[in-house]
């Protein structure tokens, strides 16, 4: 972000967890790609995650962004909160994905482990999670974690 951009910019800090990035800017992810180019153009609605791995770096990034309907409509039913509060004081700054396992276009489960490293204010952390996936009607969804 230029110093121009952010002097015009006239949302507080303590909303920048619900700025969405713009299409060039880099994924959340740190995937290597665009926002729009990698996690943007599945929150839009515009594509489903293709595997269970693709839909799990676009879920990190729609907490990093703040895309709570994001994450409870690609939440499995049985398993889905009937809402869902965001901290906004948590920024998440980095995922690692660890290991995956099955999770593919052909597969109908997958699970995926990873961390994902946050900033809280001054402190540092790092959320770590085994998470299953299954695909319904060809869409991959999270069912649940530990
Ligand atoms: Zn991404």
């Amino acid at each position: 972000m230029t110093s121009a951009a952010r002097a015009s910019d006239p949302a507080p800090a303590s909303n920048r967890t619900s700025a969405v990035p713009a299409p060039g800017d880099r994924c959340p992810c740190l995937s290597g790609e665009t926002y729009a180019g990698c996690c943007g153009r599945y929150h839009s609605g515009a594509g489903n995650a293709p595997t269970a791995e693709a839909l799990m770096r676009s879920r990190y990034s729609a907490f990093a962004v703040g895309d709570q309907p994001y994450l409870l409509r690609t939440w499995h039913p049985s398993t889905r909160p009937d809402r869902l509060e965001l901290d906004g004081d948590l920024q998440w700054r980095r995922l690692d994905i660890v290991e995956t396992s099955a999770g593919g276009p052909l597969d109908g489960q997958g699970v995926v482990r990873f961390r994902a490293h946050y900033r809280d204010g001054a402190a540092r952390g790092i959320q770590e999670e085994t998470s299953r996936f299954v695909r319904v009607d060809g869409v991959w969804l999270y069912l649940d974690g530990e």
